[in-house]
């Protein structure tokens, strides 16, 4: 019989009384927010920020899985929309990554209506191959919204209809999220601390940290710290020197030039990324400005000429001078370290490509939670934590992955080395499942669905050699005609959605702001 053996340190069960935020990003006043709703005032949290440092501020387009946290956070989705200028997002338009001229969308939630037991892409593959369905986008009711520039939220009251499927996040902007939840948090006790962090003291028993000491001489005592300082990683990495796993080599944008414009009409549902030729641009509408990048690879694009592409490329006038960021793709090698959380930038970065980040800061909060310390700080479960942390990231980089390398694209340097470029095992054993039979197996709890992969994989050009067997069980005739009710179904429901200018002038149209705060600033 195993017996596992505590250290002295782990035999202390007393309670976690103090907690210290490290940063006031997204990832602080999320963590700040979510967690001073959980622990209901039974642990002291303060947050220490620095307005002189500024965030990165460009993380401005989500996932569906946001709206689990702002309903544990109790927001009201309308507030949240016009405090942050927001706008709903149904999916992303992919242009010109798969070949030049072509285009696709991942849109958000599923494909028509289950028919057996093989999921309805197989009936698709099926038909398509016999030269009878139509292009797959036409049984997707996000996809076909976004086309109409339409939205609505989901009818429940309906449950057998696409419109009960509507799957949604939103763009906005992420300085005036930061404000928002900080005043939440605040509201629940949170203490916030301006100032710069110039040290740290270590406890000498076992180097976790002791307190952080600001430039003016204030020092901060927690027991447990979250490590929300951003790319600079203040105390995971330039303290207790945790290491950073680099994947460039698969992931080889390293950075990206930044502008707002103003809006343009009609505001779309929908993020549209578009590849150019090292790299991609991306188009975020919000209700005050268009958000724009442009993240490219420095090696084969300088920065200038990046910059130039970018602002030959946007749909209004620039609002401000154009920011870059560098950063280098990849993961901290224990996203917790001794006492120590790193959660956003702190803990690894990879591009926005699919809307990640946001949604990582969340599952980090989530996992937290769930295995949230006593003062002895177990070593099991910090074990458990970082295993389930790189899992959830290295899927993800796979996901992303993909995109570049499953390419026809063969006219710039730049994607040819991505088509050429060795991937993960990882991925290539998803992409050789996929162009067998068009499976897809979605491993554990990983983030994106066999839908997403299905989505991605076809619009860069992986069409599967053959469909499921099991899909030949009903006939031609009577998967024709399910196809194409489904797709009539869709199509007349599309019909009957709003306009999304016309949802939110409706239900949350944000007032003018005098001057774009936060996003931009630094
Ligand atoms: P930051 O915003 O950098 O915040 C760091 C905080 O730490 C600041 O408050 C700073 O003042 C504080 N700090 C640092 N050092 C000190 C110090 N010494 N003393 C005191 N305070 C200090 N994510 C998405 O989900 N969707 C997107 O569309 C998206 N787009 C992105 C585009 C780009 C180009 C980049 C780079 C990122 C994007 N992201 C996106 C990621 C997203 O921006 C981040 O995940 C998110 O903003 C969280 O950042 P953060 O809070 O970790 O770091």
């Amino acid at each position: 019989m195993l017996i596992a053996v505590k250290t002295p340190a782990e035999l202390d069960s007393s309670p976690i009384r103090r907690l210290v935020v490290a940063g006031g990003g997204t990832a602080g006043w999320m963590a700040a927010a979510a967690l001073s709703k959980v622990l209901r005032g039974k642990v002291a949290i303060t947050l220490v920020e620095s307005e002189e440092i500024g965030t990165v501020g460009v993380g401005e387009a989500t996932i569906p899985m946001i709206q689990l946290f702002n309903k544990v956070l109790e927001l009201d989705e309308d507030e949240f929309i016009r405090e942050t200028q927001g706008t709903f997002k149904l999916g992303i338009e992919f242009v010109d990554w798969g070949r030049l001229g072509e285009r696709y969308m991942h849109g958000f939630g599923r494909f028509g209506q289950d028919l057996w037991t093989v999921p309805f892409e197989q009936y698709w593959l099926k038909m398509r191959a016999a030269g009878r369905a139509a292009d797959i986008e036409e049984y997707s009711i996000t996809r076909m919204a976004s086309k109409a520039n339409r939205f609505m939220r989901p009818a429940l009251d309906i449950p057998n209809s696409p419109l009960a499927d509507i799957a949604y996040a939103f763009h906005f902007d992420a300085g005036l999220y930061a404000r928002y939840l900080r005043r939440h948090a605040e509201a629940r006790g949170v203490q916030r601390i301006e100032g710069k962090i110039a040290d740290v003291t270590l406890r000498g028993s076992n180097g976790h940290i002791d307190a952080l000491v600001l430039e003016d001489g204030r020092r901060i005592e927690g027991d447990l710290f979250i490590d929300c300082s951003g790319f600079r990683g203040l105390l995971i990495e330039q303290v207790l020197k945790t290491g950073y796993e680099d994947w460039t080599h698969w992931l080889p944008c390293d950075r990206a030039v930044a502008v707002p414009c103003a809006t343009a009409l009609p505001l779309i549902p929908y993020t549209r990324s578009t590849a150019r030729t090292a790299g991609w641009q991306w188009r975020i509408p919000l209700q005050h400005r268009t958000g724009n990048g442009h993240v490219f690879c420095s090696r084969f694009i300088s920065e200038d000429e990046a910059t130039a592409m970018l602002l030959a490329n946007l749909d209004g006038e620039a609002m401000a001078e154009p920011r870059t960021l560098r950063f280098s793709t990849g993961m901290r090698k224990l996203g917790w370290n001794r006492n120590v959380v790193s959660i956003g930038l702190a803990s690894g970065f990879m591009e926005p490509l699919e809307s990640t980040s946001i949604h990582l800061i969340q599952t980090a909060i989530a996992r937290l939670i769930a295995f949230f310390p006593s003062r002895g700080f177990s070593a099991v479960d910090i074990a458990e934590y970082n295993r389930q942390t790189r899992f959830e990231f290295e899927r993800i980089r796979d996901f992303l992955i993909l995109h570049y390398h499953q390419t026809a694209r063969e006219d710039t340097p730049f994607w040819r080395h991505c088509r050429t470029m060795e991937i993960p095992q990882t991925l290539r054993a998803k992409m050789e499942l996929f162009a067998s039979h068009g499976r897809v197996v979605r491993i554990d709890n990983e983030l994106f669905s066999e839908v997403a992969w299905t989505q991605v994989m076809l619009g860069q050009g992986l069409m599967p050699r053959g469909h499921h067997p099991l899909a030949e069980v009903i006939d031609d005739t009577e998967t024709h005609a399910y196809l194409e009710g489904v797709r009539e179904v869709i199509r007349r429901c599309v019909e009957v959605m709003p306009d999304q200018g016309r949802f939110i002038e409706q239900h949350c149209k944000a007032p003018p702001l005098a001057k774009a705060p936060g996003a931009m600033a630094r």
